[in-house]
């Protein structure tokens, strides 16, 4: 695999394994670079959640309001479009389909995944 490089800051990123898959990190902003891959489990359960109307007023998020910049894939150069991922603007490439997420909006993210993991069972419950 190519070196990829923070679209940020420039810094060299960095292989880690986060919650069962590789993704790679910046070690200065803690943003993260996710193929698209290893993001599918996370966006499957976001669009699982998003599917669901319940009242939950309790899921954390980050405000959507944030002016952010165009960012480049770390893996290909392309120009990455800002996109709504269960209440977070999260980075997507058009070309290879890889998402780069800032510290705070991966966070963000997988809060939003803790809740629904941890109400799971009451969606499965409510059937689909
Ligand atoms: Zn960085
Ligand atoms: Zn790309």
């Amino acid at each position: 695999m190519s070196k990829r490089y923070c679209p940020t800051d420039g810094t060299e990123l960095t292989a880690r394994q986060m919650a069962g898959e590789t993704v790679d990190q910046c070690d200065v902003c803690s943003g993260i670079f996710f193929d698209d891959k290893e993001l599918e489990r996370t966006m499957e359960l976001v669009s699982l959640f998003e599917n669901v109307s319940l009242d939950e007023e309790d899921i954390p998020s980050v405000p959507c309001a944030e002016i952010k910049r165009a960012v480049s894939c770390p893996a290909d150069g392309s120009a990455m479009q800002p996109t709504e991922l269960g209440g977070t603007i999260v980075d997507v490439c058009p070309t290879c389909g890889g998402y780069w997420l800032d510290g705070g909006e991966l966070t963000a993210l997988r809060l939003v995944q803790a809740n629904i993991e941890e109400n799971l069972n009451l969606y499965m419950r409510l059937g689909s």
